[in-house]
């Protein structure tokens, strides 16, 4: 564990700028201590895609990011672990827990941003092809995958909603945690975008709809029945008025 904090600050300390290339240790017990990995783990972000470090320290991915949240180049850090094991150790446990909301806010932005790029795509892909972001509820959708995405760009707007290729329509996610999950994080474009790259996931458009029947009459029909009954109610307070019923009184009797 020592060695490890040693490494990290000489990490720090040869490259004190995010923007740089990662060397990144490929051992496996660093692997589950990372940042990103925890925050992939936890329940309700099985949405969100594994980011390329690359492409989260390439400053240019990061424009007009950096006003979302106070001290912007320490959640970087933070998100990727470069961040001063000394810094973290001094920070108070409100401090941390607000440089973890904070950092749980960038990856979102910075995902929204990464998942209509060509890699981020791809990973995306590998998750839908898993189903990872649930199937659609409808019937005759035949438990076609759903795609995530925001209603809004800005963060704070809406929750995540999830499209269905199919039926070409907007689901709520089943889980709760996913309800609260931010739709900026996934943003207006993905969807869209996704469809376009990947043409052969678009499923066949359905014809099979399912017309509302009651005792065996189809919806239509019993609308049609509703219509001329309507029609004979409308004679018949034609002919009461004729004969001088007063149709404004209970009970509808001669004056
Ligand atoms: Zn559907």
């Amino acid at each position: 564990m020592a060695d490890e904090t040693v490494d990290v600050k000489m990490q720090d300390t040869s490259k004190p700028d995010v923007g740089e290339e990662l060397e990144r240790e490929t051992d496996s017990s660093e692997y589950v201590e990372m940042w990103i990995d925890l925050f992939l783990s936890r329940k309700g972000n099985e949405y969100f895609c594994d980011i390329d470090p690359d492409y989260i320290t390439d400053r240019f991915n990061l424009m007009n990011l950096q006003k979302t949240v106070t001290k912007f180049t320490q959640v970087i850090q933070y998100i990727i672990d470069e961040l001063d094991e000394s810094i973290l150790e001094k920070l108070s446990p409100t401090k941390l827990e607000q440089l973890e909301a904070d950092a749980r806010k960038v990856y979102g932005l910075v995902h929204a941003r990464y998942i209509i790029t060509i890699k981020g795509l791809q990973s995306m892909l590998e998750k839908y092809k898993d189903a990872d972001f649930g199937r659609c509820p409808r019937v005759y959708c035949n438990f076609q995958p759903l795609l995530p995405m925001g209603l809004y760009d800005v963060p704070g707007m809406d929750s995540v909603k999830l499209y269905c290729p199919s039926c070409e329509d907007l689901y709520l996610p089943k889980s709760s945690r996913h309800n609260t999950v931010d739709g900026a994080y996934f943003g207006t474009s993905f969807a869209g975008m996704f469809l376009h790259t990947f043409p052969e996931t678009v499923p066949k458009h359905p014809t099979k709809k399912y017309v509302p029947k009651i005792f065996g009459f189809e919806l239509h029909k019993q609308a049609q029945l509703a219509r001329w009954q309507e029609l004979q109610r409308l004679k018949l307070e034609k002919h009461l008025q004729e004969i001088d019923v007063d149709l404004s009184k209970n009970g509808g009797f001669k004056n």
